[in-house]
């Protein structure tokens, strides 16, 4: 399958102690991410992954664009809910296409380690 990783500054340890604690199922899987959140986590695990611009920087709309074209099958998108982001309409928009395409989408870390759970025999 193919996963995207994306996290909110505030939300990249997270990110990085999510991807570090589900390395044996996401190591099997291709792996795409926005810039910044790529970099975290290729400089503490050794997952491959493929990784797109900033999102501030358009980031989000390339992964948006991939869920439009069917290349993306689970998005985990920790969000900072309690910071103003300025590319907020980037990120809503990557979360509609989301609902539009019907990918798994989660938001928080809980949903995120289940979804992962999920697909542990994948
Ligand atoms: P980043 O982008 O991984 O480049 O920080 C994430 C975001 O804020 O959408």
């Amino acid at each position: 399958m193919n996963i995207a990783l994306i996290a909110h500054d505030k939300k990249k340890a997270e990110m990085v102690e999510l991807t570090k604690k589900n390395y044996e199922i996401l190591a099997k899987h291709s792996l795409y991410s926005t810039g910044t959140t790529g970099l975290h986590i290729m400089g503490e695990t050794n997952l491959k992954i493929n990784r797109m611009k900033s999102g501030p920087l358009g980031g989000d709309q390339e992964i948006g664009a991939m869920v439009a074209n069917h290349k993306i099958d689970i998005v985990l998108f920790l969000r900072d809910p309690l910071t103003a982001q300025p590319h907020e309409p980037d990120v809503s928009a990557l979360l509609r296409l989301c609902d539009v395409y019907n990918v798994a989408l989660a938001t928080n870390i809980n949903t995120a380690e289940k979804l992962l759970d999920s697909i542990k025999d994948e």
